[in-house]
């Protein structure tokens, strides 16, 4: 296929010439040479020096990725195949786990080609296609997958705009129909999984050793809250580390079932558990009327969120929401707090932590902290890439 060439402008040639993956608009001189989404780039500095070579594609932040910076690799498809099959030699431990079963397999840039995702479920494989451009080389990716041993079946799901097509696919791309909802295990716990619904499947999989800590070190004998619970995962959790009751409060009405669901997948009694839909800034203002107070409290909001009556930026909000959160919190109580905004990073994160605290007049202690686990791989030249940062926090 042909190549594009785009010039990066003088004042970012250090920065893509260090290995940074992402196209953006204001680093580029000739922005106008793109035309269509796929076509490949041959990215050059302004004396013609090359660069790197990848492909168009719009998504949030850019437009495109690079994928090489050897000028003799082709981008084709024994290209995406190596990356894939190199990608997957990695997590060959979790393969190996029967604990285990989900998992990601695939992490974009962090595996070498911005643009796409692939999750496992128990045989079955999720892409994520986070542009038009990446769509384009999908047979490369598919064809694969397909052959991989142990692969049962293939769903995607595509997070570009798709022009205006509103009929709700359920996604199913080759194999097996798997039957919904697909039971994985995460660490020995069942969790119930919805290729067919939306963006969200059920269950955040890069939360896996944040859960796991929670079980087993920090939830015994507990009274646990957990906000923005979704689908309870959290909650599951805990209650199975021994916690003596969990609360968890979700906006959202599905997460009631789904919350229902996922106790009762891990024989847990649900009525012995508080399940509350509410949007959490009433539920905070509730609690502390109430005087409730809470051992452990869990603290994973979405980047931005909108309810009827509130507008919530973590950029601009965490500090606020951790002070509503250690007013409620037992002293010697533990908050874990956690973020997947990736507009800041860990030491802003604890800023806010610490700018809550001192503003409560309350001292705490960082017990520890996580980022990504590993099969969600990131790269040094792409920071925003690790965006998750999550702190448990002791409170005094
Ligand atoms: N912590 C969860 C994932 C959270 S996803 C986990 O790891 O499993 C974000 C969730 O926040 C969604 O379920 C959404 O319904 C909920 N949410 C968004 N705004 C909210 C609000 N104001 N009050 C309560 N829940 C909210």
């Amino acid at each position: 296929m042909k190549e594009t060439k785009l010039i990066v402008k003088n004042k970012f040639l250090k920065k893509y010439k260090s290995g940074y993956p992402l196209i953006m608009k204001d680093a580029i001189i000739n922005m106008n040479a793109l035309k269509e989404e796929g076509q490949l780039i041959r990215l050059l500095d302004e004396k013609k020096g090359f660069i790197g070579k990848g492909y168009y594609g719009i998504q949030n932040k850019g437009y495109g990725w690079i994928l090489t910076q050897n000028e003799k690799e082709k981008i084709d498809h024994s290209f995406f195949h190596k990356k894939l099959l190199e990608a997957i030699k990695r997590r060959k431990k979790l393969y190996m786990d029967r604990n285990t079963t989900a998992f990601r397999v695939f992490n974009g840039e962090g595996d070498g080609i911005g643009g796409f995702t692939v999750d496992y479920f128990d045989g079955f494989y999720l892409i994520n296609w986070y542009s038009k451009g990446i769509y384009t080389f999908k047979d490369y990716i598919i064809n694969t997958l397909k052959n991989l041993s142990g692969c049962r079946g293939i769903y995607e799901k595509k997070r570009f705009d798709t022009g205006g097509k509103f009929i709700e696919e359920d996604g199913y791309v080759w194999g097996e129909r798997a039957k919904f909802p697909l039971i994985v295990k995460e660490n020995g716990v069942n969790f119930a999984i919805y290729l067919n619904e939306g963006a969200m499947v059920g269950v955040f999989l890069d939360q896996r050793e944040v859960r796991k800590a929670i079980r087993d070190k920090y939830a015994k004998d507990k009274n646990v809250l957990n906000t923005f619970s979704y689908t309870g995962a959290f909650s599951v959790f805990a209650a199975l580390g021994g916690a003596r009751k969990t609360t968890s409060v979700d906006l959202a009405n599905r997460s009631l079932p789904k919350t229902i669901e996922h106790f009762s997948l891990n024989n847990i009694d649900y009525e012995a558990q508080d399940i509350i839909v509410e949007d959490v800034f009433g539920y905070f203002k509730y609690a502390q009327k109430k005087n409730l107070k809470f051992d452990l409290i869990i603290l994973d909001p979405p980047s931005f969120a909108k309810s009827k009556k509130n507008r919530f930026s973590a950029a601009k909000d965490y500090k606020d929401l951790l002070k509503s959160v250690i007013n409620i919190t037992e002293d010697g109580g533990v908050i874990v707090a956690s973020t997947n905004c990736a507009s800041f990073d860990m030491k802003k994160f604890k800023d806010f932590i610490d700018k809550a605290f001192n503003e409560m007049d309350k001292k705490y202690k960082i017990l520890e902290e996580y980022r990504l686990p590993e099969d969600f791989r990131t790269i040094r030249e792409f920071r925003e890439g690790n965006y998750l940062k999550v702190v448990f926090i002791k409170k005094y």
